[in-house]
């Protein structure tokens, strides 16, 4: 056994006794007999479930006396039914220390202005980690608010000579377009920015390659969720490298009963090592990844993850299955690539809305037959106007927005 194996290991067995002070684990783990766990056990363990979660309630995860909480975290999601996770001191440093492994390289010098909302949610307040650990200065500019509408932080960025931003890919799209809309471009607006950080949100390679165009410079994403903190993050060389030390990623078939091959498509069960507050053990996110063992040559070891949506984003259409990520690839091949879109599910195939301040250079036939042969499902298109842009310049707050409307949920 490797160095990082046998640390994993240890972590692993000091985790399996910590989780069982928690309500929901001291349940589900209580027909075990031996505690003697070790890496090639972990797959006989069972798995945790959302609907576990969710029956277990807020405090369920809960595996450390309230007195060492530091923070409480939740997101809603578009279901509405929250994710909740406790975090001690301790959680929070390590949530930092997990970000410093980005590609990014924050230092001293920088000053990374955070667009991430500072409620609720927990990447701002892990990257403000990351970025104290290393040095660098923070400019809290939360999504989701009155106070920093998006003509202000376009206005600080500048103002401050921010050298990093960092947000959901949504708002770096956004805060693009409100600049095109007061006359100027992000791409040589802000002299001083190197690099873009984003997480929260699905980014397939062509949108990544779309926000790089943009802003020209390079952008940086990490995966994640509330629950787990963040298990992977994108080095130099664009590969997302999942932190081993903290994290178990395996990949599972849709039922979970046994893994998928290497590099393969399956359902992503997550293991926290480090975890303190609400560690989880193989919690079955319901999100489509794929793992193989990184070749890449930056030199760090974690193994390579690609993110392709979540299962409830799926589109099953006759014999076809395509992701989340499928769709993206195929919206950001388009040109121009529309600043807001949206695709709805329907019984004789896919519906999409497209909105661009450049529509008149988009034909609907030329686009249907882009997305089709892109996504082999039927495909008609509405040019239309999604993206309310006087609100864009005024002081309005943006809202999540619902990229796939599956056929359920109309
Ligand atoms: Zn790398």
């Amino acid at each position: 056994m490797n160095s990082i194996d046998q640390m994993r290991e240890r972590k692993l067995q000091e985790m399996y006794h910590r989780i069982q002070k928690s309500p929901l684990y001291k349940k589900k783990l209580a027909h075990i007999e031996s505690n003697d766990i070790n890496l090639h056990h972990l797959h006989t363990l069972p798995l945790t479930t959302k609907e576990d979660l969710r029956k277990a309630g807020i405090f369920g995860p809960l595996a450390v006396d309230k007195r060492e909480i530091a923070q409480y975290h939740e997101s809603t999601g578009t279901t509405g039914i929250p994710s909740s996770a406790w975090f001690t001191q301790r959680d929070l440093l390590t949530g930092g220390r997990q970000l410093k492994e980005c590609g990014v390289h924050l230092s001293a010098e920088d000053l990374i202005l955070i667009r991430f909302p500072y409620a609720m949610a927990l990447p701002a307040f892990l990257l403000q980690q990351a970025a104290w650990q290393t040095g660098a200065g923070v400019v809290p500019a939360s999504g989701r608010t009155v106070v920093t509408p998006y003509p202000r932080v376009l206005c600080l960025l500048k103002q401050l000579s921010v050298t990093v931003l960092a947000g959901l890919p949504r708002e770096m799209e956004l805060l693009a377009e409100t600049a095109r809309l007061e006359g100027t471009e992000v791409s040589t607006a802000f002299p001083d920015l190197r690099a873009l950080c984003v997480a929260g949100e699905l980014m397939s390679d062509k949108r990544k390659a779309h926000i790089e165009k943009l802003w020209q410079v390079p952008v940086f994403n990490m995966y994640g969720s509330t629950e787990t903190a963040n298990i992977a993050t994108m080095c130099e060389y664009g590969t997302m490298h999942i932190i081993e030390e903290d994290f178990i990623v395996e990949v599972l078939k849709e039922d979970g009963s046994e893994p998928v091959a290497n590099g393969e498509k399956g359902f992503a069960t997550i293991t926290t090592l480090s975890h303190q507050g609400s560690p989880l053990l193989r919690y079955f996110n319901e999100d489509i990844i794929a793992v193989e063992p990184s070749t890449c040559e930056c030199g760090r070891i974690g193994a390579e993850l690609t993110h392709y949506g979540r299962s409830k984003d799926r589109i099953c259409f006759e014999n076809n299955t395509i992701d989340a990520f499928d769709i993206q690839e195929a919206v950001y091949s388009l040109f121009p690539v529309p600043e807001a879109w949206k695709v709805l599910e329907q019984q004789e195939g896919l519906h999409f809305l497209l909105d661009s301040y450049q529509a008149r250079k988009w034909s609907s036939e030329v686009i249907c037959s882009q997305l089709f042969s892109k996504l082999q499902i039927p495909v008609t298109v509405e040019i239309t106007s999604l993206l309310d842009r006087t609100d864009l310049i005024s002081n309005i707050p943006s809202v999540k927005p619902v990229y796939i409307q599956k056929l359920k949920d109309s």
